[in-house]
């Protein structure tokens, strides 16, 4: 690419970040079946490829050891164990033998077979090693042929990971003290590995559209994850422009981190809560560091995602009750399992759906699927014990769905009784709202929830009717759009007229122009990614109530888009 051009995408996690393109590939191994070496020398490479693999796998270990402690350490000496499986390398051993192939097709198979093999079983156990079992045969794979297998966690220092899009596994490999900021071909704000990004502080554009074949490794990029730009190969006004720029943006960060221990409040004393969303125990560190003051949105699925089984209920417990825990008796806001729509958990054999996001999501699947609610619930109940936990359920659109869902956690609380555990036994069960059908059934609702959170990354979508992935009709999908404003003010109003608590935790929530607005209307609390708590906690402490109610008379007044447009600038 020529000299200074401009790549436009998302900006899906503040920052400016200069640095040199790593480009993410994944190279695609071609496995010939056909041996022309003999038995011995296959063995041979099996065992070499074998050996790569351990000491990659003891690297990471010490790693994960130094940054994450032993817990997180132990999970890659079990990596190790399973890789000198004694059993394993005989079946491997004995394909080379009959088949007379490769090492790397006998190792692909048998990996292939015993992970589903694995896989298969009742034993949540080994079902859990089914994963673990094609990451090292992947790894070894990669030692057999000789291939560099991509580490995210072992890039240079200064890198800027340029992907066609990242996994959220991905994201997490990703070594905080190299890589300065990602930019990927696909995605948007809300894709999981955005939001992971804005936990981790990492600059990220995403949504840029091919440009790794257009790319060179280590060219040198511009990421401007404010405007959503990528600038290649800068020139050295260009590039002492972003340096002022990163400058800027780094003091505005140190000015806001002074509000780190302060309420927010408006200027004439009204006080409302800032909270952080998050998507694992780990991202609690970051809400914490930036004052968040409570978990206003815990997206559970993750800890679904990115596996091969269930997680168990003893896992779940130890997820819900470790961020209990060190959000230190502060409200926790755990939301039940939202999969289907993007959401894939391929394990749990979700059919193929023409309409995912109209489908078999979040509370619909839960309710059909009670064996697998059930175990969450159990789990969500058992962590209540140790701290603040309310549990909020997603994609409702009736009462009778949000009185299933309670019925459920009495039963299991009558279950907790008998076996003699503890849990909270006022623990409050609130309600997403983000769909047009709960914004109508507000008020019913609010009479039965404990309180509301409002979902305006779905809520606008459902409002509007559009298809978040379809182009033609992205200018529809505006939370400005006054349908959607009008929704959030109803949805408001009818918890507030009910006493109950009345929160967002869609990105609106921490958008600077519709901020005002949602205080004039009400709202409580404001839950939102770890990086943009202080800006929240900032705007809304410059607002006077008088200035946000004249303006949203003004606003609500609007009868198309661009109107309010005109208004919040
Ligand atoms: C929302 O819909 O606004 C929301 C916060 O949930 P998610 O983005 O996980 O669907
Ligand atoms: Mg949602």
């Amino acid at each position: 690419m020529k000299q200074n051009n401009l790549i436009k995408g998302i900006p899906a996690s503040p920052g400016i970040a200069i640095g040199k393109a790593f480009l993410y590939k994944e190279n695609k191994l071609e496995i010939d079946e056909k041996s022309n070496l003999s038995k011995e020398e296959e063995i041979e490479r099996l065992v070499k490829g074998r050996e790569i693999a351990k000491k990659q796998l003891e690297e990471i270990k010490e790693n994960t050891l130094k940054k994450l402690g032993k817990d997180k350490a132990d999970i890659f000496e079990g990596h190790i164990t399973l890789l000198e499986d004694e059993e394993l390398f005989s079946e491997i051993d004995s394909k080379i033998s009959q088949k007379k192939c490769t090492a790397e097709f006998a190792l692909n198979e048998a990996i292939d077979e015993y992970a589903t093999m694995l896989a298969n079983l009742e034993d949540t156990y080994f079902k859990e090693r089914a994963g673990d079992l094609r990451d090292i045969g992947k790894r070894w794979l990669y030692g057999v042929m000789n291939e560099q297998i991509v580490d995210l966690s072992k890039l240079e220092p200064e890198t800027i990971i340029v992907a066609k899009e990242l996994n959220p596994s991905d994201t997490a490999q990703i070594n905080l003290d190299n890589v300065l900021a990602f930019v990927t071909e696909i995605g948007g704000k809300t894709a999981h590995s955005s939001i992971m990004a804005r936990s981790l502080e990492l600059p990220a554009v995403v949504g840029v559209g091919a440009v790794l074949d257009e790319l060179e490794d280590n060219q040198i990029l511009i990421v401007d994850a404010i405007k959503g730009e990528v600038i290649v190969s800068p020139d050295t006004e260009t590039l002492q422009i972003y340096k002022e720029k990163r400058e800027k943006f780094l003091k505005e960060k140190e000015e806001l981190k002074a509000l780190k221990d302060k309420e927010a409040i408006s200027k004439d004393g009204i006080k409302v809560d800032v909270w952080g969303n998050i998507g694992s125990p780990n991202d609690v560190k970051g809400i914490i560091s930036n004052g968040g003051f409570g978990v206003g949105l815990y997206r559970t699925e993750f800890l679904f995602m990115d596996r091969d089984s269930m997680p168990t209920e003893e896992e779940q417990f130890e997820a819900y009750k470790e961020v209990a825990e060190k959000m230190k008796g502060k409200p926790v806001i755990i939301r039940t399992l939202d999969i289907g729509g993007d959401k894939d958990v391929p394990y749990l054999g979700l059919e193929h759906e023409d309409n995912p996001f109209l489908g078999f999501r979040a509370i619909r699947y839960c309710l059909q699927r009670k064996d697998i609610y059930d175990i969450q619930l159990k789990a969500l109940l058992r962590a209540s014990a140790f701290g603040k936990i309310k549990i909020m359920v997603p994609l409702v659109t009736g009462v009778d769905e949000l009185r299933q869902v309670k019925a459920m956690i009495k039963d299991i609380m009558a279950e907790l009784d008998k076996e003699g555990v503890a849990y909270n036994k006022n623990i409050e069960v609130g309600v997403m709202m983000e769909t047009p059908a709960a914004c109508m059934m507000a008020d019913a609702l609010a009479k039965e929830a404990a309180f509301f959170s409002i979902g305006t990354n779905d809520l606008t979508g459902y409002t509007m009717a559009v298809d978040r992935g379809n182009a033609k009709v992205a200018y529809l999908y505006s939370t400005y759009n006054p349908a959607v404003l009008r929704a959030i003010k109803r949805i408001i109003e009818c918890g507030k007229k009910e006493g109950i608590m009345v929160g967002m935790c869609g990105e609106a929530a921490a958008d600077s122009k519709l901020i005002p607005l949602l205080l004039a209307f009400g709202l409580d609390e404001f839950s939102v990614s770890a990086t943009s708590v202080l800006k929240t906690r900032k705007t809304i402490s410059d607002c006077t109530m008088d200035e946000c109610k004249a303006l949203a008379d003004k606003v609500m007044e609007c009868v198309t888009e661009e109107e309010v447009l005109e208004i919040l600038g």
